[in-house]
């Protein structure tokens, strides 16, 4: 029995309530978490650039700051006649790093680039031979009318430039220039690295933190081709936040998941229940229609026979084929509700012993031979000549075998043909039940394995049952490591096959020596 259509709308209903408004608030966490996460990685990646380029521009005023105090000098020789020696001298005892002064006359300067900044000429140009990878950065002075009265400046090797005066520039140049507002960046703890055009690191202020926001400006002039790259340090807020954030995002996904995975199982629990509620109510009235009927008609054999109300042995015997078919269905019905009482409880205690299946079928058929008989059944029965033995609870399979012929019986329409098979496959010993009845759709085959479960065709109100059988036959096949498995065709018929595993101790028997049922 399934539930109905409205009860499980209502319980879907129910479910989406509880699920949706979680999801949607998960949702939004998720998606305001996001936007904090955007809106603070660009206002550092802005801000990484900003202080890029202030630190890129902070060393060309550097280089700027160290040529302009050449030119004094130059200015003071240039009167005394005699530059280049004073501007080596007062490059060297302030100690700069160069290899010479050199006289550049503007003329000739082919190829070269002449820069403005502040006001003061600005030449470099690309070293060569000697001088490879160094610019020459120098001043011009002219007099009033341009004409150039002196030059100074000196070979600068950008790198060893860059390197030298890498803390100068970052804790003295730019904290003391209010156009760099280097004081408020490097409290600030950023990381801040100049790199040469492979990449490679010249100097460093911290270890970077994250390096998705960082950003890489490029600098000018004579540090062409070298990058400064800002990046937040590992322990700045900024590192702190993406960790938290990414941490909250993770636990908001997690409770998602766990709110839809608690309101599905839930669900799927409240629908089982539901649907075994129905299944045991329907069983209950199963069961007492299945005890009732037998009950009433052996009465009336009974009474018939005791009150000699039959007009010949004939009909004498038909009231005792009553009796005696009815007292076995009553059997097996008690027999499967002590069973499936006993299983349910965990007490399904099994007795194992070595099987011949061949023998186990075979009486099982007989002992239905009268019912089969009575209701006009053709029973074909296939037993091979040798057979493995197997290790089995013998009353348990019989059982089970009986069960199978029992559905076979009832689930039969006109054509009243049963086909019984014993065999074996590939180390299982197979019984097989096939019948030409109503036949299972391929949706259900599952489902009927189920406890209480009876399908809802034609025959289900016509035929009498529990809805244990299968369910019952299952077990006990899974007790016995074997399995049940199933074959059919809708109005063509089915076939139920029990699979056991050999008992690969014992030899094979022979169809001469039948071995009783259990030993
Ligand atoms: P019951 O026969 O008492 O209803 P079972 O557990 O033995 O319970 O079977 C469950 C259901 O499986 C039956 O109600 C029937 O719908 C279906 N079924 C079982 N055996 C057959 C069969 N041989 N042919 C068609 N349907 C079957």
């Amino acid at each position: 029995m399934t539930l109905s259509p409205f009860r499980r709308r209502a319980l879907t209903l129910a479910a989406v309530a509880v699920a949706l408004p979680a999801l949607l608030l998960a949702g939004l966490a998720v998606l305001l978490t996001l936007r904090v996460v955007q809106s603070v990685e660009r206002d550092t990646i802005r801000y990484n650039s900003y202080l890029g380029q202030q630190v890129a521009e902070a060393f060309e005023l550097e280089l700027m700051g160290q040529l302009r105090s050449a030119i004094g000098t130059a200015d003071k020789l240039a009167r005394d006649g005699d530059p280049l020696a004073d501007i080596t001298h007062a490059l060297a005892t302030e100690g700069r790093d160069f290899n010479g002064p050199h006289f550049v006359p503007v003329d000739d300067l082919p190829g070269y680039s002449l820069l403005m900044a502040e006001g003061q000429p600005l030449v470099y140009a690309p070293g060569e031979a000697s001088h490879r990878e160094q610019y020459f950065c120098g001043l011009l002075l002219r007099d009033g009318d341009g004409a150039v009265i002196g030059a100074g400046g000196w070979w600068v090797d950008p790198r060893r430039f860059l390197g030298k005066n890498f803390d100068y520039v970052l804790h003295e140049r730019m904290p003391t220039n209010p156009r760099l507002y280097g004081g408020i960046e490097l409290t600030r703890r950023a990381s801040i690295e100049v790199l040469d055009a492979h990449g490679q690191r010249i100097a460093r202020l911290r270890e970077p933190g994250d390096l998705r926001t960082s950003r890489t400006e490029p600098m000018q002039g004579p540090f062409e081709n070298f990058n400064v790259r800002v990046a937040v340090s590992p322990d700045s807020p900024v590192v702190w936040t993406g960790r938290f954030l990414a941490f909250e995002l993770a636990f908001i996904i997690a409770m998602g998941l766990v709110v839809v995975i608690a309101v599905a199982f839930g669900y799927r629990y409240t629908v089982r229940q539901l649907e075994l509620a129905g299944l045991k109510a329907g069983f209950v009235s199963n069961v007492t229609h299945e005890l009732k009927t037998p009950i009433a008609m052996i009465r009336l054999a009974v009474e018939t026979l005791e009150m000699r109300r039959f007009s010949s042995p004939e009909e004498e015997d038909k009231f005792l084929g009553i009796i005696s078919r009815e007292t076995q269905r009553l059997t097996q019905l008690v027999e499967n509700i002590l069973d499936f009482a006993r299983l349910e409880a965990g007490r399904g205690v099994f007795k194992f012993a070595r099987v011949d299946v061949r023998t186990l079928v075979a009486d099982a058929v007989e002992s239905l031979q009268p019912r089969l008989d009575h209701l006009g059944f053709r029973v074909e029965m296939d037993l091979p000549e040798s057979l493995p033995t197997t290790r089995a609870d013998p009353t348990a399979i019989t059982h089970c075998v009986l069960n199978l012929l029992d559905n076979a019986i009832k689930y039969s329409r006109q054509q009243r043909e049963i086909r019984v098979m014993v065999g074996q496959r590939e180390g299982w010993v197979e019984i097989a039940v096939a019948d030409r009845g109503i036949g299972i759709a391929p949706g259900d085959r599952k489902r009927i394995f189920e406890k209480f479960v009876r399908l809802e065709n034609g025959l289900v109100h016509d035929v009498r049952g529990a809805g244990l059988g299968l369910s019952l036959v299952d077990q006990i096949m899974r007790a016995h490591h074997g399995r049940i498995e199933v074959n059919s065709t809708p109005g063509e018929g089915s076939t139920f096959t029990l699979l056991l595993p050999v008992d690969r101790d014992a030899p094979e028997q022979e169809a001469e020596e039948q071995a009783p049922t259990g030993t």
